[in-house]
């Protein structure tokens, strides 16, 4: 079957110190695991093409389609605050971009196709494992309404990766806005490469940010608005107990996506201090600490903008300083604001900042599930014989009744009637998370007994967090203590 893919490539044309031109390394024996049907068609593609076995030689990176132009890019990055002025796509390849039938470029890249300049030690390889749980969760955040890179296609690649021990090998395609990371633009400033650092904010601005192109100081708008949409992310991210795992500035998006799904996890019980990632030993990627981090990410940006804000340095610092000066009421307008949503508030009342912050302190103090506690909440705004269902999520529940007193006076002030309230709470209060140990439970099925089954469930349960339905409860629940998972791995 004939696979087109209509690419219209522009990172390609970039100088060649943006990037190194070489095609995937084939796979023995490619099986596909899962096609997304509905961001295939989503993107203009052809699901029946693409699933057809030309269309798996394309995904595995066996064959390289027409008009793809391949590469690996060039990226720098802090790791957990250490400076590395090499990094790279070292296990990745972009084919190249497509536009969408609604005029919206979209990255088309294979993860796991084989080694490239900036492999460094690594085989360039990804093993199965990793990829589901990107495709689990990066797909679980698309359906809660996060901006997030996309799972177009998985399959396996039937041969092993070393890894600690033999593991099945897998290639995921991924879709996103763009590659360009913060450590992208670090990548060029570090070399004193400052007609890259313009080329790569123009190609941003064009790409991300069009509005930019015509303000007064093009680039200062570009990290205005790289700074606005980060806190809106990373807010989102609370508000739904996501935590990154490895926020290091090469897997913070310039476009603003969350990017990079390795160690992520969703928080159950609600803890701020809540980290998985086995290798962030010191919590400096913990729940509470993402926006710190995403503030401190945004400054390395900033720093890499500095010569193109203006001539004069002291005058660019202080252009960085007010536009990193943005990030906090941006984040907290949109944070306290989901906060109230999550708690039926449509109006803005004094207090309610401290109001809501006693309940999550009430939670992180009784160990409630964040996910069930809001959700049931939405059940107690319309009739508080439902509360009876929130105070059993924390260990000492007569802590909810006070606040639950006061939350019912707040609720009066709100004009909505009571089923209007709940359903509004609903739209925005997931039933459905990739718990971490429904996604162990998929993976494990997968990797130990070639059964993909769980995998297909629960990418299909996460499709629609918002909606109850019948003969799902499993997925709803918290682990029981022998199902908690305590440590997730990159697996790189
Ligand atoms: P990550 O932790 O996924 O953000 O990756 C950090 C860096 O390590 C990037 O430059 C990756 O391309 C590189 N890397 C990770 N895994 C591999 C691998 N299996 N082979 C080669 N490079 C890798
Ligand atoms: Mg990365």
């Amino acid at each position: 079957m004939q696979v087109r893919i209509p690419f219209d490539n522009s990172y390609a044309h970039l100088p060649s110190q943006f990037h190194a031109r070489l095609d995937p390394t084939p796979v023995a024996a490619p099986r596909l695991i899962r096609l997304n049907t509905g961001l295939a068609e989503w993107l203009g593609l052809d699901p029946d093409a693409l699933a057809s076995p030309e269309g798996v030689q394309i995904l595995a990176g066996n064959r390289v389609p027409e008009g793809a132009a391949p590469l690996a890019a060039a990226y720098a990055g802090h790791q957990f605050g250490n400076f590395v002025p090499q990094l790279g796509d070292g296990r990745a390849i972009l084919l190249g971009e497509v536009v969408t039938p609604k005029g919206e470029r979209r990255d088309i890249q294979l993860k796991g196709s084989g080694p490239t300049p900036w492999s460094r030690g690594g085989d360039g390889r990804a093993a199965l494992g990793p990829v589901l749980r990107e495709y689990i969760v990066s797909e679980a955040m698309a359906a809660l309404g996060v901006p997030t890179t996309r799972a177009l296609a998985a399959v396996t690649t039937g041969q092993a990766v070393m890894r600690e021990t033999p593991l099945p090998g897998a290639v995921l395609t991924r879709v996103a806005a763009s590659h360009i990371r913060v450590g992208t633009f670090q990548y060029f400033a570090a070399r004193g490469d400052t007609e890259a650092v313009r080329l790569l904010a123009d190609h941003a601005i064009a790409r991300h940010y069009p509005n930019a192109a015509t303000a007064p100081n093009p680039y200062r708008a570009l990290l205005d608005a790289v700074v606005a949409r980060q806190a809106a992310l990373v807010a989102h991210w609370l508000l739904i107990g996501f935590i990154h795992g490895v926020m290091n500035t090469d897997n913070c998006s310039v476009a603003g996506e969350t990017i990079d799904y390795g160690p992520c996890a969703f928080m159950d019980a609600y803890d701020p201090a809540t980290v998985f990632s086995s290798i962030d030993r010191q919590g400096r990627y913990a729940y509470g600490n993402q926006p710190r981090i995403v503030m401190w990410n945004l400054a390395r940006l900033a720093e890499t903008l500095l010569p193109l804000l203006h001539g004069t340095e002291d005058t660019a610092v202080e252009i960085a300083k007010d536009a990193l000066s943005g990030f906090s009421p941006v984040f907290e307008a949109a944070y306290f604001g989901g906060l109230r949503r999550k708690t039926g508030l449509t109006t803005e009342r004094d207090g309610d900042v401290s109001f809501v912050n006693d309940l999550l302190k009430l939670m992180a103090e009784n160990g409630a599930d964040f996910t069930l506690t809001f959700r049931r909440l939405c059940d107690a705004a319309a009739n508080p014989s439902a509360d009876a269902s929130v105070r059993a999520l924390f260990a000492d529940p007569s802590t909810f009744d006070s606040w639950a007193i006061r939350w019912r006076w707040r609720l009066d002030d709100e004009a909505g009637e009571p089923a209007a309230i709940r359903a509004a709470m609903r739209a925005v209060n997931p039933l459905f998370i990739p718990r971490n140990h429904l996604v162990e439970e998929a993976l494990n099925a997968a990797i130990e007994r070639d059964d993909f089954a769980p995998f297909e469930a629960l990418v299909d349960v996460l499709a629609r967090p918002f909606d109850d339905r019948p003969g799902l409860e499993r997925y709803t629940l918290p682990p029981q203590p022998e199902e908690r998972v305590l440590q997730t791995f990159c697996g790189t």
